[in-house]
């Protein structure tokens, strides 16, 4: 499946507000959604005075931010949005504990690695145990009580050191708890969807799937 391997902040443009995809560069790198208002392309700037959009407009734009800030495609989001409605509770709610429980997102969010892109690249090359088992696919769900460590022989890595060096913000939520020196981690409970700091309207995202 192509990986879009383009600009990333032109993604951050489109939707019009900063998604973080470069990790701990985008709180020191002149941003460009700041310096550039508008969405790119010749009839960006057209685009950002036009007037309101319609419901199914907001819907999307909703869906395609929520989806790149976790860098997914369309199949694997559209996929797991049908197995958040397939079990019990709020879609919307298991959709964001599914996308936060990724590994390749759990990876990122003990500082392992400096973005999601990162971490998905540090677990598709083999550098990261659940349970003391590697795991190589980004996609795995990791559950309450799971231990997420780089194996010994990569916890020198590079990448990994300046990941963890530059890790600043945000700071380590606490559904998790890390050894940053042994370059272990461990989810200590599911997290909730109150627990996930993403702002993002998932409700929009199911009245997009449901028409
Ligand atoms: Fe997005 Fe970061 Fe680029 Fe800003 S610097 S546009 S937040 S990827």
């Amino acid at each position: 499946m192509a990986r879009y391997n383009g600009p990333v902040c032109k993604l951050c443009r489109r939707e019009g507000q900063k998604l973080f995809l470069k990790g701990q560069k985008c709180y020191t790198e002149k941003c460009p959604v700041e310096r550039r208002a508008y969405p790119p392309g010749q009839h960006g700037p057209a685009q950002a005075r036009r007037r309101k959009q319609s419901d199914y407009a907001v819907q999307l734009r909703e869906k395609q931010k929520v989806k790149r800030i976790y860098g997914l495609h369309e199949k694997q989001f559209r996929n797991l949005f049908e197995r958040a409605n397939n079990i019990p509770g709020i879609t919307g709610d298991n959709l964001i504990v599914a996308l936060e429980s990724r590994l390749d997102n759990i990876v990122f969010r003990f500082g392992f690695a400096s973005s999601r892109a990162a971490a998905r690249q540090l677990v598709r090359h083999r550098h990261v145990e659940v349970n003391g088992r590697i795991v190589d696919v980004p996609s795995f769900q990791v559950s309450a009580g799971d231990e997420i460590a780089v194996k010994p022989r990569s916890k020198d890595l590079l990448p990994v050191q300046a990941a963890l060096e530059a890790r600043t913000r945000p700071s380590l939520l606490d559904w998790l708890a890390l050894d940053e020196k042994a370059r272990v981690g461990r989810m200590t409970r599911q997290p909730t969807r109150s627990d996930i700091p993403l702002a993002a309207q998932e409700q929009l995202i199911v009245e997009l799937y449901s028409k």
